[in-house]
């Protein structure tokens, strides 16, 4: 997984002070939660529901080998074929033989995560196959050549105007020669392009929301039906995802099919929920003449067994994203990892390494709201602050910063000093940071401070302090 997080903070400062950016921003950090909000309180048994889906995943994480096993008889039975990947490398080189056996040339996609992690893409289109996504976010940032925004809206920072640019010098080629301005019309203009790619298809490759152990199913959840599309037009079905997504029976589904749409975008359920067990039979009336299913490890089973576990209970929903104030603030595409937001802050250091994403566990004011509104309970701050420590441990935090808190736990055991040094220390930022004439005398820190203040405001101090109010007795 190619990570550029170290690059968190200059891109941060870049989309802090994009204007559009910012407009696209306010559908993940206002619309989205009060939909989740509404839809969720709808359902009196919402909360029960979490409690219910927590247990599956945590029993399904400590019996996985099990359940894994009995997912891939079954799938045999039906006349399909599974495939285990340990690694990236693996994984591309599997779906490849795939392809190539089926003599294939034209590859449409359906949005899939996992495929971005593996960068399944870049690998297929350098070994000479036509890749195309079908998602219609998905299409959009292909085209662009740039990374998904968000694992539910990959392409919705974007504004019609630009659709359309990209839409208007990709789309000539298909006979598409007038610029097309109005969304409706961009929507159909897709529609149109991306048929004849379905048409010609020889394989299709998808991911999966849910794998059912006992009956050896696939389950596919969208709003536009273009994993459909792929998984039953071309003669060859490919299923590429991770091996979290195992759960033991379809009643456990159906409790995690209830809060996932609910989560994600706020809908009582997606559009469609496709389930796929096999090529197609005879009596079938349509499906693939073959049917594969890659299982991805990728770093999983390595989770196991450690203090982010937890993040495999992960359904991939959003909502964690769309809580975040830092996420809601600097947008998707500023974390440098196919996974953002607090999820990405989780995933990213364990599938890559703590050195390449040792920003993103940092960029979290841990208020705790991604816990909150997470449909499995994944503890995310705890496993945030699990990356920090090893971060820590492993020396990678900045000197001054290393420093500065080793002042602040030595001034911490001895509270007289530490009374009379934050005293001090708030008289002298007030002095500093409070804007006199319009404009603060300072807005960065020197010394030990600076490392602090190239990617924060210098905040003035609240009054009276914390401290002041506690001893009046005013908190408790
Ligand atoms: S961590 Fe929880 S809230 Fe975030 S995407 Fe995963 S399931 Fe959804």
């Amino acid at each position: 997984m190619h990570v550029t997080s170290s690059q968190f903070s200059d891109r941060a400062k870049d989309a802090i002070s994009n204007e559009q950016l910012q407009a696209g921003l306010f559908i993940f950090g206002k619309i989205f939660p009060l939909l989740r909000d509404a839809t969720a309180s709808q359902l009196p048994e919402f909360e029960a529901l979490r409690d219910n889906a927590r247990d599956i995943k945590v029993h399904t994480l400590q019996n996985l080998g099990t359940y894994l096993e009995a997912f891939e008889a079954r799938v045999t039975q039906a006349g399909g074929r599974v495939h285990w990947a340990r690694t990236a490398l693996e994984a591309n080189s599997i779906v490849e033989r795939l392809c190539k056996e089926a003599g294939a040339k034209n590859i449409i996609k359906s949005k899939s995560m996992v495929t971005e992690e593996l960068e399944l893409n870049d690998h297929l289109i350098g070994k000479g196959y036509d890749v195309v996504e079908t998602d219609l976010g998905e299409y959009i940032i292909q085209l662009r050549h740039e990374k998904p925004f968000h694992i539910v809206g990959p392409a919705l920072h974007l504004t019609a105007a630009q659709v359309s640019d990209t839409f208007y010098e990709a789309h000539q080629k298909h006979g598409r020669t007038q610029k097309v301005d109005d969304k409706v019309k961009l929507v159909e203009e897709a529609r149109i392009v991306l048929r004849e790619r379905f048409k010609n298809a020889d394989v299709g490759i998808t991911g999966a929301n849910f794998l059912v152990a006992e009956t050896g199913q696939i389950a596919l959840i969208t709003n536009e039906g273009n994993a459909d599309l792929s998984a039953t037009l071309p003669k060859k079905h490919i299923v590429v995802t991770g091996i979290e997504k195992v759960v033991p029976t379809l009643d456990d589904m159906a409790v995690l099919l209830r809060i996932l749409a609910r989560s994600a975008t706020g809908q009582e359920t997606s559009n469609y929920v496709s389930l796929y067990s096999g090529p197609r039979r005879e009596r079938d009336a349509d499906g693939p003449a073959e049917f594969d299913v890659v299982l991805v490890d990728n770093g999983r089973t390595d989770m196991l067994g450690t203090p982010v576990e937890d993040m495999l209970r992960c359904i991939r929903c959003g909502a964690c994203l769309n809580s975040c104030p830092v996420f809601t603030t600097v947008g998707g595409q500023t974390y440098g990892s196919v996974y953002s937001g607090p999820m990405g802050a989780v995933w990213t250091p364990a599938l890559a390494s703590v050195s390449s994403a040792a920003k993103l566990p940092n960029a979290s004011t841990f208020c705790g709201k991604c816990e909150d509104v997470c449909p499995v309970r994944i503890p995310l701050p705890s496993m945030m602050r699990h990356w920090r420590e090893k971060e820590f441990e492993a020396h990678l935090t900045p000197s001054g910063q290393r420093w500065g808190l080793g002042v602040w736990a030595w001034l911490g055991q001895r509270p007289s000093l530490y009374r009379a040094a934050t005293n001090l220390a708030g008289i002298g930022l007030r002095l500093i940071a409070r804007p006199r004439r319009g404009a603060p005398v300072a807005s960065w820190l020197p010394f030990i401070g600076k490392g602090w203040t190239q990617s924060r405001d210098l905040a003035v101090p609240k009054e009276p302090t914390f401290l002041s109010q506690y001893k009046e007795g005013r908190r408790r």
